[in-house]
């Protein structure tokens, strides 16, 4: 039995939590850049506003109900989704952290599961603020929906758990959802479903599974499975470790000159490299990437340029150094540039890191240090926000930097974002 928590509109009700003006009006935050609405506030979805709706569209709309809008505050959800997580972890044994702000917990053996559910929704609301609904079922796909039932229906209370309602009812609840709301059916797949007189959650579920597995993927037929009651996927306790890792970026205007693309390249190798460090890899190659805007008229350019390193490693002023190697290598004064990226590839675990020939004689002592100053880095920049210690190149130019016109504070990450009362 697998239960899913998510919690609901979960960057617009992080905000709302720590700025009560943001409460009971529409909120809409947006993407880097401040371009598209990566989430709405439940006044903001009545209102008409769409996912994913470029801003500049959909402005007039928020604003004319009175609503206004939020930048992207990573730092503040990446720390109330670990929370989150800690409070779910005392309700469950075994906890798959899917995204950002949902969780599949093992559900299995709880007697009231229902009483159970509500028992979550109350203790997240009360230690954390924020609200959540669960779906309770057999099969990931089934919990899944049963989460989507629970927001979408106020008689559910916020719990739904399919396992537990009498077959006509389930039958009549599936009948009545979208196919589209299923786990897996994206909008493409969705348009071939309806072509096909498959419309609704139980025209999915009984159709014939061998069929949908010639004309589509054996995906969808384990999705009709797993509708079904039958569970073709258990929890994933442990991720798979990341085959590599990217920090990118699109600027907020445009980059012509070389000397501020070597601050964004080498901000963007250390970001990589620590999160390199935080999975325990090593790297074993370099990408940097950069590219004109493709959607505007003029001269573009786009390139990619990688290297194989001398000895796979996680030491951030050594992979910066490649990394900017990669850019000078590729850089060609006159464009203008609208995207910069890293990505660290060929990763490994870090105790098996292999050193060159060359690189062989270099002492212990200094890997050590080396060791013991990236440590520093990743301290000092968890405990002040990102960027407090960097390396000199990336000082002094900061106009690449995002857009970001509205950023709430880091009100748990840092001391200066601490909310104040008034
Ligand atoms: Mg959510």
């Amino acid at each position: 039995m697998f239960a899913l928590v998510d919690v609901n509109n979960f960057y617009a009700s992080c905000e709302q939590l720590f700025d009560p003006r943001l409460r009971g009006r529409p909120l809409v935050v947006l993407s880097n850049n401040d371009g598209c609405v990566v989430a709405r506030s439940a006044e903001a979805r009545a209102i008409g506003v769409k996912m994913a709706a470029p801003w500049h569209k959909t402005r007039q709309l928020v604003e004319s109900n009175g609503g206004t809008y939020r930048s992207s505050n990573y730092a503040l959800y990446a720390d109330m989704s670990d929370r989150v997580i800690e409070v779910l972890s005392t309700f469950s044994p075994n906890i798959e952290v899917y995204s950002i702000d949902e969780c599949f917990l093992d559900f299995d053996g709880f007697a009231d599961r229902t009483a159970h559910g509500q028992r979550i929704r109350q203790r997240v609301q009360s230690w954390l603020g924020l609200p959540v609904c669960v779906g309770i079922a057999q099969t990931k796909t089934l919990a899944k929906l049963a989460n989507h039932i629970a927001k979408k229906r106020p008689q559910f209370q916020g719990v739904c758990d399919l396992a537990a309602m009498p077959q006509a009812a389930c039958d009549a609840l599936l009948a009545d959802t979208e196919v589209g709301e299923v786990w897996g059916v994206g909008p493409k797949l969705n348009i071939h479903l309806r072509h096909m007189g498959i419309a609704t959650v139980a025209a999915l579920r009984d159709a014939d599974p061998q069929t949908l597995r010639e004309r589509f993927s054996v995906v969808l037929e384990r999705t009709v499975r797993e509708l079904q009651g039958i569970p073709c996927a258990d929890l994933e306790l442990t991720p798979p470790a990341k085959q590599e890792v990217t920090s990118s970026r699109t600027f907020s205007g445009y980059v012509r000159d070389i000397e501020t693309l070597r601050a964004a390249v080498s901000s963007h190798a250390s970001r990589a490299a620590e999160k390199l460090r935080a999975q325990d890899s090593v790297a074993g190659g370099v990408t940097v990437f950069i590219q004109t805007n493709r959607f505007m008229k003029g001269p573009q350019y786009q390139r990619a340029l990688s290297v194989r390193l001398p000895s796979t490693s996680s030491d951030t002023p050594h992979l910066a150094r490649w990394a900017l190697r990669c850019l000078e290598g590729m850089y060609v004064c006159g464009y203008d540039y609208r995207k910069v990226g890293v990505i660290l590839r060929d990763l490994g675990p870090a105790t098996t890191g292999q050193l060159s020939l060359l690189e062989r004689a270099a002492s212990k002592q200094t890997e050590d240090r080396r060791a013991a100053l990236n440590a520093v880095l990743d301290k000092v920049n968890q405990k002040w926000g990102r960027g407090t210690a960097k390396l000199s190149v990336e000082a002094g130019s900061t106009h690449w930097h995002m857009a970001r016109e509205r950023l709430s504070p880091e009100y748990t990450t840092n001391w200066s974002g601490l909310a104040t009362a008034s």
